[in-house]
């Protein structure tokens, strides 16, 4: 276990430790046990590897730490990057904890949610709902800028922000409803990349690769993207800072954000856009 800098941010090797009790945690849920399900998976993502079996796994988990570390340093060493490492609530830890190389082949993704989760009462598995401290399920082969997308997360929760609102938007191929977390998360990651002159993306779904230009033009043309941006703008304090401090970063759709408004706005036939949430007013 070790913790990254100054930073509430603990890396905690614990794969085996997680999958010997993973057999337990579902008897727990399948009993309708949901405290004591909660309360073992808590104690699992807080043990870490180097107390089983006189550290049986040790070179794993060194291997392991030490390149989450340097993905973090790199995160750091990026000026958007930074802004959010910085930003997470000192009262909270953010633990960063390994998925098995089995579990990233089903699913190549990356997950973050609360380490004491709100637990639901019609018996769904979700674990996402809750706020403070976070665990973050991450392989390293996802990369820095998935988990600079996750500690975005992170971020939300450890201020009790965390709260998803469904957002429609459609590309030239598909539409699709994702959550305003993901849109802010995606934003971000994309100003990240933009201010490491990597490559950015069209979409949270997608993950096309896309021109600046093209990525406007598009939010530009989607009336919930430019209404979350919006929303962001006036109640997230990271989405401000970003917009007002990264003035020379390539994409920054919050720093652009008026200018993409009146694009949408030149053909619009309602003179302005709300921000996300705002319920329609009837028509008279
Ligand atoms: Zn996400």
């Amino acid at each position: 276990m070790r913790k990254f800098g100054a930073y509430p941010i603990v890396v905690n090797y614990n794969l085996h430790t997680r999958l010997r009790y993973q057999h337990k945690e579902n008897d727990f849920h399948r009993a309708g046990r949901y405290d004591e399900e909660r309360q073992l998976d808590i104690k699992v993502n807080t043990s870490s590897d180097s107390t089983i079996e006189n550290n049986l796994y040790k070179q794993e988990l060194n291997e392991y730490e030490q390149t989450v570390c340097n993905c973090l340093r790199k995160i750091e060493g990026n000026l958007v990057g930074l802004m959010v490492l910085g930003l997470i609530n000192k009262k909270t830890t953010v633990r960063i904890v390994p998925k098995s190389d089995e579990e990233l082949k089903r699913c190549t993704c990356a997950l973050t949610g609360p380490l004491k989760y709100d637990i639901q009462k019609d018996g769904s598995v979700a674990r996402g709902v809750g706020l403070g401290d976070t665990v973050i399920l991450f392989h390293p082969e996802l990369g820095d800028d998935t988990l600079l997308h996750e500690l975005v997360h992170a971020y939300r929760y450890s201020y009790n922000k965390f709260h998803p609102l469904n957002v429609y938007y459609r590309t030239e191929y598909a539409s699709y409803t994702v959550t305003s977390e993901e849109v802010l998360a995606h934003q971000i990651e994309n100003m990240y990349m933009s201010q490491a002159k990597r490559p950015v993306t069209l979409d949270y779904v997608s993950q096309a690769p896309a021109e600046k230009k093209e990525i406007y033009d598009f939010l530009a043309d989607n009336y919930f993207l430019l209404q979350s941006l919006k929303y962001f703008l006036r109640h997230e304090y990271l989405a401000m800072l970003a917009a007002h401090t990264f003035t020379t970063t390539d994409y920054n759709p919050f720093r652009d954000y008026v200018a993409l408004e009146a694009e949408y706005l030149e053909g619009a036939v309602s003179p302005t856009v709300p921000e996300l949430g705002t319920p329609l007013l009837p028509t008279k």
